[in-house]
């Protein structure tokens, strides 16, 4: 009987040794077959390996070809916001403060995004989603009606970063299966034990990371999704009319946040095969990306803020799809005349139904 020291039993830890076609485990009495134990252990190792995250080297490039539309950067007094746009626009409300209007002033040069997912909703109708919405909003402050206001709504393309891998992947799992029987003296229990290996590639596209700091990353999250399938490659014709944020949020902080959303998702996707066991317990976890890409892309958001007792109420508008995202504050005054009206029909009724019962 020879001893296999590099396999060791799965159950108790002890060495395995050769019985006839198959290992056995001395110590637990418990036998395996030759070739599970070698895919057993060389699945082991590459899940126990250093996961890869290799992304392609993305060297930003300056934005030169400015002969299809004129730019100009606006810079906001009250919030610091840098933002480059179309130079014919009219004094806009800066979008993401609300506070002051944004000021004109020199080109300076900005980073050439790849891609952008040109505005589908104008302005009129980004109008019409968000009266639409407030409908829906109990007691609104008039000030959130006031056309003039949610005229003020200024369409920006929103930096994401956008990532497309492939990911490879090992898990190890233990996990356990449990039967329970009975014959006329007793209950019975059995539990089997596993150790579930799973392997596989999973491809993502579009991994979108929200690449404003500016922009508050619960709104832009709550905004998606976008059709990335409109996607074209980047023209500084589409800037016309609109205003563009420039990134800053670095790639590697992005890709940081990247990395997390990849291996989490794999890691999803490959719990989702271990449902025919009662107990699963992850093990050791391996992710290896390839071909990972990264595109600096612009999205469309019509942004809007209204001032509310001394407090902004930002909204955020799909430029692709029209959702709107924000929330609404209360009229504390006109909830009370509300409640005074409904408690005065009810005085009302009682007062009648008083009198009828008086005669
Ligand atoms: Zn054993
Ligand atoms: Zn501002």
């Amino acid at each position: 009987m020879d001893t296999i020291n590099s396999y060791k039993c799965p159950c108790c830890g002890a060495p395995l040794v050769f019985l006839g076609e198959e290992l056995h485990c001395d110590s637990c009495d418990n036998t395996f077959p030759v070739e599970t134990m070698k895919e057993m252990s060389e699945g082991m190792a590459e899940a126990g390996g250093a996961s890869k995250y290799d992304w392609e080297n993305y060297e930003p490039r300056s934005y030169e070809d400015t002969s299809d539309v004129n730019l100009a950067n606006y810079s906001c007094k009250a919030c610091g916001a840098e933002i480059t746009g179309d130079d014919t626009l009219g004094s806009t409300v800066c979008p993401y403060c609300g506070q002051s209007t944004i000021v004109k002033g020199q080109f300076e040069g900005t980073l050439r995004p790849d891609y952008i997912i040109p505005f589908k909703v104008d302005k009129k109708a980004a109008m019409a989603a968000f009266e639409a919405d407030f409908k829906n909003a109990p007691f609104l402050p008039d000030e959130f009606k006031s056309k003039k206001k949610i005229e003020e709504m200024a369409g920006v393309y929103v930096p994401f970063w956008m990532f497309d891998c492939d990911c490879d992947a090992y898990v190890t799992y233990n996990a356990e299966r449990v039967t329970h029987w009975s014959d006329s003296n007793y209950n019975y229990t059995k539990t089997d034990h596993f150790k579930l290996l799973r392997a596989g590639s999973v491809g993502f596209a579009n991994i979108p990371v929200d690449g404003s700091k500016k922009a508050d990353d619960s709104y832009m999250e709550a905004v998606e999704p976008f059709n990335y399938e409109d996607a074209v490659d980047f023209n500084g014709a589409y800037l016309s009319g609109y205003l563009a944020d420039k990134y800053d949020v670095s790639l590697d902080e992005s890709i940081k946040r990247a990395n997390e959303i990849v291996k989490n998702s794999t890691i999803k996707a490959f719990d989702d095969t271990t449902d025919n066991y009662i107990a699963v317990y992850p093990e050791q976890s391996r992710v290896s990306f390839s071909n990972g890409k990264v595109r600096y892309s612009l999205l469309p958001v019509w942004m809007l803020n209204i001032k509310y007792l001394d407090k902004m109420y930002k909204f955020a508008i799909n430029g692709q799809t029209g959702k709107v995202v924000g929330e609404y504050p209360v009229d504390e005054g006109k909830k009370k005349k509300y409640f005074w009206k409904i408690a005065g029909i009810a005085y009302l009724v009682a007062a009648v139904v008083a009198y009828f019962m008086l005669f």
